[in-house]
């Protein structure tokens, strides 16, 4: 058997180690490797599961170290370096290098799908900037990645940054210690705030660390910024951020150019990807009972963008295409039949139109909603990420999604017409105002239904029609789950 000290000089296993030596990787160069169709699709559609689970991490505020390492191995397993390798069991040593390799390889080969994927409009890329800079930052917060590797990460970036010698750190003791009690609430007596100030420091151009200065989380001085060594993470998320953007804007420049000769292949497995998560698919019905006489009742268990709309009709007598459209779908997701929604829609327009221009004009669209006229599509109601992401509403149009749409004073007038408490709508709003819209939505159905006062909600809203059904009290998953109290509720008013 060979030792493992000769497996290491094996040519093939030097060449494994030396591609992804990190489990860290900010991906910077272009895959060159060749993959099959089949796993570019099974790798992208993987990752976006992943990302997803990291986003709804956050929603759901996890912090608990060992839980997030779990979400972040859950579909894109990446093991840090391991040190527990003897000499005397390479068979061991070559299964773990292979494993590592084509654990990296589908990490690395997956980001740069998603990448192709969600070039394409800014709301695509923010999402996916934000989801992959948390996902980065979870394994940069992995207890088994070892100070030796992620040392030795950070070297090979070649930041441009120096260690604080010990004589400037005495010199600079008094501004480094209000540094340390901002930072961390923890530091409560004299002998923590010593440990943190053995700590090793660095210092660097400030302009590297923008989001430390603006988190207050840095002492500057003449044009450098000091930071602790923990903080080299937010650095490094930084870094990441800053890049992928600039790529993903290039990518999105030449995407059609560099589709061209592949367009058949890779075109339909790309759009399909990035549907996954715009076309997130609903297909239950809460109660086909409901009638066109039900909604102006059922209203206020509406997400805020169907509230919106409902009650845009009921002032103007109209809603543009658009908005026709996202609640018409909405409507029939709901339960609606052709038939009632026929006569809702012809009882909304009623004060503007007379029966003969609706039906010219108006019924043809109602009937293809519902697959009963061209193509003969059964159409799916909008999901969030469609109505967050696509055909933004221009003026006079009333469709889209409030979190996203609305200016911040708009948004919350539009809370409080929808019953939340003055004192819950600035929580609300400043979701919003970070750009987690859905998070946002969430946390209103959290204080309407009373959810925030006992369990949280396990899942953020990424569908209206999902948030209908958990909000409205005769829904079936209602019937299984504790029923929302909204008239017990002291942060919502049943108005
Ligand atoms: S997050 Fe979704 S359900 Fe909530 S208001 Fe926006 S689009 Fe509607």
């Amino acid at each position: 058997m060979k030792r493992a000290g000769i497996v290491r000089q094996d040519p093939a296993i030097q060449k494994m180690l030396s591609i992804f030596p990190y489990s860290i990787n900010l991906y910077m160069d272009y895959p060159q490797q060749e993959i099959s169709l089949l796993d570019f699709e099974t790798y992208g559609l993987d990752r976006l599961q992943q990302l997803r689970d990291v986003e709804n991490a956050y929603v759901r505020s996890i912090t608990n170290t060992s839980d997030l390492v779990q979400i972040s191995k859950k579909y894109i397993p990446v093991n840090p370096n391991s040190n527990n390798f003897k000499d005397t069991n390479p068979m061991k040593y070559l299964e773990e290098i292979k494993e590592r390799y084509s654990q990296r390889l589908k990490d690395y080969i997956s980001h740069f799908v998603l990448r192709l994927a969600y070039c394409q409009t800014e709301d695509l890329r923010e999402w996916f900037i934000k989801q992959e800079s948390g996902l980065l930052q979870m394994r940069c917060k992995n207890p088994l990645l070892s100070t030796e590797e992620k040392n030795s990460f950070i070297n090979s970036l070649n930041l441009n940054m120096q260690e604080v010698s010990t004589k400037e750190k005495k010199e600079l003791e008094n501004e480094l210690r209000s540094i340390i009690k901002i930072q961390d609430s923890n530091v409560r007596n004299e002998d923590m705030v010593q440990a943190e100030l053995s700590k090793k420091y660095y210092k660097l151009p400030f302009e590297d660390v923008v989001d430390l200065v603006q988190s207050r989380s840095v002492y500057l001085r003449r044009g450098m910024a000091y930071i602790r060594e923990e903080d080299i993470i937010s650095l490094i998320v930084h870094i990441f951020k800053e890049n992928l953007r600039n790529s993903l804007e290039r990518l999105s420049n030449i995407y059609t150019k560099l589709l061209r000769e592949d367009e058949e292949r890779i075109g339909p497995i790309l759009t399909n990807i990035s549907r996954q998560y715009i076309d997130d698919d609903y297909s239950g019905k809460v109660d086909s009972n409901i009638t066109h006489n039900d909604i102006p009742r059922l209203s206020k268990y509406f997400p805020l963008c169907m509230r919106h709309l409902q009650d845009q009709l009921q002032i103007d007598s109209h809603l543009r295409h658009g908005g026709r459209m996202q609640y018409g779908l909405f409507l029939k997701g709901i339960g609606m039949s052709l038939q009632e929604s026929l006569i809702f829609w012809k009882i909304a327009f009623s004060k503007k139109i007379t029966e003969d221009q609706f039906n010219k004009n108006y019924a043809y669209n109602i009937r293809h909603n519902y697959g009963q006229e061209g193509k003969r599509t059964n159409y799916s109601p909008y999901s969030c990420a469609k109505i967050i992401m696509t055909n933004p509403p221009s003026t006079g149009d009333h469709h889209g999604c409030p979190f996203r749409h609305a200016s911040l004073d708009t948004l919350s007038k539009m809370l409080k017409h929808a019953g939340v408490r003055e004192n819950r709508i600035p929580e609300i709003c400043s979701y919003a105002k970070e750009g987690h819209y859905q998070i946002a939505c969430t946390r209103m159905l959290e204080i309407i239904t009373g959810a925030d006062n006992g369990e949280r909600l396990t899942e953020n809203v990424s569908h209206p029609n999902k948030y209908f059904e958990q909000c409205y009290p005769g829904s079936e998953y209602n019937k299984n789950h504790k029923l929302p109290d909204t008239n017990n509720n002291d942060d919502f008013m049943d108005i």
